[in-house]
């Protein structure tokens, strides 16, 4: 055997604890990486709203389950410099400009109802010299975008195919300084040698956007698998109020843990109890592009799962 190449990751976000359409996910992204010989990292997204605790807490869940991750665990929080050093050289190559709108005025004016997470229609594209100063002396914070040439590009998902999205003028870096979640997932990816991007399909919108701006970074483009999500009784997005949905509350219920692998594998389309033993059969071909539903009552039912 050779020493694998390329890499798959897991990257929560530390503002909560994980459901178990998270915990599937998870499950799928390392499935789909070991199942191709990558290592599988994981990433904490930290840059936004975080509960104390809560990293720590996924992490033993996902250990919990069965998972195993390659090296230590990486917090967006402990790189801020290689995301200023993205937007430098986005900037010294004048692909950069101010944007001194607020979230009301961007909803008002957006062009594009049908975007993704609300297009930004360019109102600061083209401000001249006395606009801008004078947003400035009124104290505006100012979020750094992307100056786009194209308004589409196209990638190819595993589960999708070819998939041609809406490319707009993402922000950068916040109005508060932070760097923004579509440029730090870029730069972290490249940086850390993943070449295989396994995550939920409420996210393949935005992967166009985060394709092209790869591009303009000079770093090569993952390979996507978008997965569905889990989804509640209505047909939404699971969420934490739809009853017993963390491990923790699983287990409070009386579950075990492998009666929660058990469910997990099955919405998977399969029966095993581990997810070492789910890998000896997993095919990243047949995996159903449908979503799973929960149901608090009959997860641990035999059928209760495609
Ligand atoms: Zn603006």
């Amino acid at each position: 055997m050779s020493e694998p190449s390329g890499a798959g990751r897991y990257a929560p976000s530390p503002s909560g604890d994980l459901h178990l359409g998270n915990l599937r996910t998870a499950l799928l992204a390392w499935l789909f990486a070991r199942h191709s010989g990558r290592r599988f990292l994981l990433r904490v997204e930290d840059l936004d709203r975080v509960r104390p605790g809560a990293e720590q807490r996924q992490l033993a869940d996902l250990a919990a389950i069965g998972l195993d991750w390659d090296g230590p665990v990486v917090r967006q929080s402990e790189r801020l410099d290689r995301y200023r050093a993205a937007v430098d050289e986005l900037t010294a190559a004048d692909r950069t400009y101010e944007c001194f709108c607020t979230r009301r005025e961007i909803q008002q004016a957006a062009s594009a109802p049908h975007g993704p997470m609300g297009a930004y229609p360019g109102t600061c594209r083209a401000l001249t010299f006395a606009q801008r100063a004078a947003r400035l002396t009124e104290g505006r914070p100012a979020a750094l975008r992307l100056r786009a040439e194209v308004g589409e590009f196209e990638i190819i998902d595993e589960l999708h195919g070819r998939y041609r999205g809406r490319v707009d003028d993402v922000v950068l870096r916040r109005g508060d300084g932070m760097p923004a979640y579509n440029l730090a997932v870029v730069v972290d990816d490249a940086a850390q040698g993943i070449d295989q991007v396994v995550r939920g399909d409420d996210l393949l919108p935005s992967t166009p956007r985060q394709a092209y701006l790869a591009t303009l970074l000079g770093l090569p483009i993952p390979r996507y698998a978008h997965v569905p999500l889990v989804l509640n009784a209505d047909g939404q997005r699971l969420a934490k109020r739809d009853g017993s949905v963390t491990l923790a509350d699983r287990l409070r219920r009386g579950d075990t843990v492998e009666e929660v692998v058990s469910a997990l594998t099955r919405s998977i389309g399969h029966s095993a109890r581990t997810p070492t033993q789910l890998l000896a059969s997993f095919e990243p071909a047949e995996l159903s592009r449908q979503p799973w539903t929960f149901d608090d009552n009959r997860l641990l039912q035999p059928g209760s799962c495609p």
